[in-house]
């Protein structure tokens, strides 16, 4: 979908990380530091991030990973953090991608995204920055913390139903908070990630993955740690 840069989202300081959120005891832990277990690269095999430390490391050129089980409705919660030593600008600094529920196998592109990236002093589209739902919306605010600190998204995803001929019957809906500001309220999510042409809903379909980017820009590479679900 078409690229927009204005009007850009105000800038909203969330204050400090405030600590770790553990885990409710009926969540799916999908990263509790220690391996990725849960995660699996596109063609099946093992994850290749790196392991490191409490938390794991895009190693770029290895492909997405996605999680082994699959998901329809959820609450999620996940921490990532740009390196402090993060170069380059705009789509180039930091990018990765939160895919919400991923049907590539049926479709390319066929995933719904939370963007990725570092938005902290780094113009870019609007709807493409930190917090956006790629390609379709832009975050209400910017509540970006700074290269080297956690970001936390916490999101309510409510799958799209389909009629039984697989037209739609009710679009996915998604709710986002970064660094616990609102940044996405109950957005209807138009369809497929189009990176040109209009969002489709290309067919039915049930629980799928979810799916961390690697992105193909040259800029060193994010961490992410402390992701778990609740299903709904
Ligand atoms: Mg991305």
């Amino acid at each position: 979908m078409t690229e927009y840069w204005e009007p850009v989202p105000k800038v909203v300081d969330p204050g400090p990380y405030p600590g770790m959120v553990p885990p409710p005891s009926d969540a799916i832990v999908l990263f509790d530091g220690t391996d990725l277990s849960e995660w699996r690269s596109r063609d099946g095999s093992d994850a290749k991030w790196r392991v490191e430390d409490g938390v794991f490391t895009v190693v770029k050129g290895t492909g997405d990973i996605s999680t082994r089980r699959e998901f329809g409705d959820y609450q999620l919660h996940i921490e990532w953090r740009i390196p402090e030593n993060i170069t380059g600008e705009s789509q180039a600094r930091g990018n990765s991608g939160l895919m919400l529920q991923d049907l590539s196998h049926l479709q390319p592109a066929y995933w719904y995204e939370v963007q990725i990236l570092d938005s902290y002093n780094n113009p870019t589209y609007v709807n493409g920055q930190a917090g956006s739902i790629y390609k379709q919306n832009p975050p209400l605010v910017n509540a970006m913390r700074p290269p080297g600190e956690w970001n936390v998204y916490d999101v309510i995803y409510t799958a799209p139903r389909f009629n039984e001929d697989g037209s739609l019957f009710t679009p996915a809906r998604v709710t986002v908070f970064h660094n616990g500001v609102l940044v996405q309220n109950n957005f209807e999510i138009q369809g497929h990630t189009a990176y040109i042409g209009l969002p489709k809903y290309f067919q039915a379909h049930g629980k799928a993955p979810i799916t961390l980017q690697d992105h193909g820009d040259p800029s060193e590479p994010i961490s992410f740690r402390n992701i778990w679900v609740r299903e709904l």
